[in-house]
């Protein structure tokens, strides 16, 4: 085992890392920018090393400064959590070019996945179904382009083999608009990714987005975690996850986490991943593998009894994965709350100080969080501030722990989607289980103030 690891990271993310290497008895670095300078867990650190003032890109996306710190702290590997630099080819390449163990898949995995063209074509020949779509990246001809749409059968969306965090997409509904929006696409993925190259795919027209965790070793050992429902979104960013998924047959799911599972094994893939589907109809259609820790690990967590994230700790260190396929077992049910620091209706950012803080608890009830009384939410990053995640036996049981919890959770100072969430918990709709990945946004369109 490690004795020390760096932690490239900020928030509640940084905070899970060093509690599990806490209980591993691993010493934990803390990277910090200026904005983070006064934040209790960079001084529950065992050390912590200043990397650059606020903006992302002079400190948590800073790769020399984050390769010196590990290097003046005698950091021996560097987990680096969500967002950032986790799914950045380059950073994992120099990060063990520098000597360091990265947390975290090889960079060729990383930069396979990190494409979603080359992604999707591994996947097909892997043996996971994908979304109908372009055999690869779309060519110039506008024949060609016409011929393609029309093969698949409109709608189509248009992707960005370089997008994330829901950009770079656009629909299309007839063949008049295909090519404008084919080369519109284009010019801002070259501008957003620094890659123009879109695919495109069958537009979906009501699916559930369902995902498939996985843990690997580098012995050859994977297992699949059950399944995450993240179909809660608006504008293509997970509001809420629960796992199970309602409502979708066991046989199903079955098959596909074995399909995901043969396809780890096959790319040779190490470390924590989670594949991500559309599912419809019975069918599942691989959209992209995330080749990190996810926000919504808790909730696979806890009904699996796995600790994600000590495991991607235990696996980079060399040691094999401590449990086989048969010995993970679904027990109850789990839902995740994401508490962003916005306004609930307008869902404009609300940084600033937080006055009061107080937390759920009781039984079933977890919270991920690096806030406390008198921190001040920092204007720089993601408005995520906490997780509000909890078990209960059955569904019902979590949906009326989760209401209690929020209805327990006080925080004065700073604006949040507590509100949202609290409504949420009682709609009908959303109540029955299975909503698809339009329903919050329809919801949101009708909700009254
Ligand atoms: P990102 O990497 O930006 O998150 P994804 O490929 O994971 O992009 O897609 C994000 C979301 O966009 C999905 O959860 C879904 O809501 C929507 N989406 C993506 N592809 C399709 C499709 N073929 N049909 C319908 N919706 C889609």
């Amino acid at each position: 085992m490690f004795k020390k690891i760096l932690i490239a990271n900020r928030g509640e993310i940084a905070l899970r890392i060093q509690r599990a290497c806490r209980e591993l008895g691993v010493k934990a670095v803390m990277v910090y920018s200026e904005a983070d300078r006064e934040a209790k867990y960079i001084k529950l650190a065992d050390e912590s090393v200043c990397i650059g003032p606020a903006p992302s890109k002079d400190s948590y996306l800073n790769m020399p400064a984050i390769i010196s710190a590990a290097e003046v702290t005698d950091a021996e590997a560097i987990h680096p959590g969500y967002g950032f630099l986790s799914e950045n080819a380059d950073f994992a390449e120099r990060v063990e070019k520098s000597g360091f163990k990265f947390i975290g898949p090889s960079p060729e995995s990383i930069r396979i996945m990190g494409d979603k063209v080359s992604a999707k074509q591994t996947m097909i020949k892997a043996g996971v179904p994908c979304v109908p779509g372009s055999e690869g990246a779309l060519p110039d001809d506008p024949v060609l382009i016409k011929r393609t749409a029309k093969q698949i059968g409109y709608p189509v969306i248009i992707k960005a083999a370089g997008g994330g965090g829901g950009r770079g997409m656009r629909v299309v509904h007839t063949e008049a608009a295909l090519l404008h929006a084919v080369q519109t696409t284009k010019a801002e993925a070259g501008a957003a990714f620094g890659n123009p190259e879109v695919y495109m795919e069958k537009f979906l027209q009501n699916p559930r987005h369902i995902e498939i965790q996985i843990l690997a070793d580098q012995h050859k050992n994977a297992v699949w975690l059950g399944e995450r429902d993240c179909s809660m979104q608006r504008r293509h960013q997970k509001v809420m996850e629960e796992a199970p998924a309602p409502g979708i047959p066991r046989k199903l799911i079955e098959r596909i986490g074995e399909r995901c599972v043969a396809a780890v094994k096959k790319i040779g893939y190490r470390g924590a991943g989670t594949f991500e589907f559309l599912y419809e109809n019975g069918e599942f259609y691989f959209i992209e593998m995330n080749t990190r820790v996810q926000v919504e690990h808790p909730v696979t967590e806890w009904i699996t009894g796995v600790d994600i994230v000590r495991t991607q700790i235990m696996v980079a260190a060399g040691e094999k994965l401590p449990f086989a396929q048969r010995d993970i077992e679904l027990k109850g049910h789990s839902i995740e709350c994401r508490i962003n620091a916005e306004d609930p209706y307008k869902f404009i950012p609300s940084p600033g100080r937080i006055t009061t803080w107080h937390t759920p608890g009781g039984p079933g009830v977890r919270v991920d969080s690096h806030i406390y009384a008198n921190y001040f939410v920092p204007p720089n990053y993601d408005s995520m501030i906490g997780k509000i995640i909890v078990h209960g036996d059955t569904r019902e049981q979590a949906l009326a722990r989760m209401s209690t919890a929020l209805a327990e959770t006080v925080v004065e100072g700073i604006n949040t989607n507590i509100p949202l969430h609290r409504e949420l918990m009682v709609d009908a709709k959303f109540m029955d289980g299975g909503t698809n990945i339009h329903y919050l946004e329809e919801w949101l369109s009708k909700r009254e103030r």
